[in-house]
């Protein structure tokens, strides 16, 4: 990008050139302004600050490079809620918000019931459930303590009273039972060629073992003395992992196994219940 870049028009023109889609150059102009688009828009012709110009250019080149937006603007919105996220946690991806709908339909005839969120990342889950259903007793988990912190510092921000626990998977919750527990796991095949795309973000967050499936497979084994009678495992998985989380469902004894699909028509998302008590 040349120094000729003056006005807001240039400077959007020099991230084009420089391989930058246009909208994802305007929100960042818009964050390093401290405006909106509609601004952005109707000022096109207005100079940039040299210190403005410099940082676009290094953030110009950032994307250009690779690194994902939400990492340069600090933040992602996610079902409705704007989160502080860094590299220590994976960015919030919209097929996610499947699994909070799901999880939204379990609380929704009984509101009141405690939630255990695993591997809560930035703490989307768990906060998107706590806004959405305030009665909830929502506690979320994390392995890595930078995680966790971005995550309380998201449930600070957004004033809501989610319980955070430091440890790996259910081993941060010992003695403690749930209604519902839901879980966005690591799931991608350590060899998978799509990790290439996403090199910026947590390994810890995105793979598990040589098929994928590692942590699901604890998962769906040491949630089952954790759940409650009748209480609902909801998890995320790969597109193509629909049927063996299923079977690992079933293998363990959970009942009324079913997949919803993601925004692409994927099946993203496999659940089971727990027996009842017995009578
Ligand atoms: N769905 C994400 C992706 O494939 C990965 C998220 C995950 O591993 N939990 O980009």
């Amino acid at each position: 990008m040349s120094d000729a870049a003056l006005t807001i028009e240039h400077a959007l023109l020099a991230a084009r050139q420089a391989g930058v889609d246009r909208l994802d150059a305007q929100l960042m102009l818009c964050e390093l302004l401290g405006q909106n688009r509609t601004w952005l828009l109707a000022h096109d012709r207005d100079p940039l600050a040299p210190d403005t110009l410099a940082r676009f250019q290094s953030w110009v080149t950032r994307r250009a490079q690779g690194e994902p937006l939400a990492y340069l603007l600090g933040d992602k919105e996610f079902f409705g809620l704007s989160l502080q996220v860094n590299p220590q946690v994976l960015i919030p991806r919209p097929d996610t918000e499947i699994l909070v709908e799901w999880a939204l339909e379990r609380l929704a005839t009984n509101p009141a019931q405690d939630v255990l969120d695993l591997g809560t990342g930035s703490g989307a889950i768990a906060l998107a459930l706590q806004h959405r259903c305030p009665q909830a007793r929502v506690t979320a988990v994390d392995a890595s303590a930078g995680a966790l912190q971005t995550a309380e510092h998201n449930a600070r921000k957004l004033g809501l009273p989610v319980r955070f626990r430091l440890g790996s998977w259910l081993q941060a919750v010992q003695g403690e039972t749930f209604d519902l527990i839901v879980s966005n796991p690591p799931y991608i095949a350590e060899h998978d060629p799509h990790l290439q795309a996403l090199t910026h973000e947590p390994i810890s967050a995105l793979t598990s073992g040589p098929d994928g499936l590692d942590d699901i497979r604890h998962i769906v084994a040491a949630a089952r003395s954790h759940l409650r009678p009748s209480g609902w495992l909801l998890l995320e998985h790969g597109y193509d992992q629909a049927e063996a989380v299923g079977a690992l469902l079933a293998q363990a004894g959970y009942a009324h196994i079913e997949t919803r699909l993601d925004l692409g028509g994927n099946t993203r998302c496999t659940g089971g219940q727990t027996l009842p008590r017995s009578a």
